[in-house]
């Protein structure tokens, strides 16, 4: 297995949810991936940097527990999540990802 595969298996899903009688709000809430593929959560995001996240192309043929992967490169190179962060050797300070979603 290459070691710089980037396997994420927590994340955050969007949910709405009943603040009082009448009003809702939109919520993040942590979420296993291989729940949140067999749900219908729309919407996720890394739990770290807050990046979008999507399922490999491989996903499918993948036999191992449904992972996903940092949508953005930039979002991994900085997220302590990232592949890329984790195999950056220059000390880096993990950050929120550039386009954060909300
Ligand atoms: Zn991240």
């Amino acid at each position: 297995m290459a070691v710089n595969t980037e396997k994420i298996y927590h994340c955050e899903v969007r949910r709405l949810f009943k603040k009082s009688k009448f009003t809702k709000e939109w919520r993040w809430m942590p979420k296993a991936v291989s729940e949140a593929v067999s749900s219908a959560d729309a919407k996720f995001r890394c739990k770290d940097c807050h990046g979008a996240l999507k399922l490999p192309l491989n996903h499918l043929a993948d036999a191992t527990t449904p992972h996903v992967v940092h949508k953005s490169r930039v979002d991994s190179e900085y997220c302590p999540a990232g592949v890329h962060f984790q195999l950056s050797k220059d000390g880096r300070e993990p950050r929120l990802s550039l386009k954060p979603l909300m």
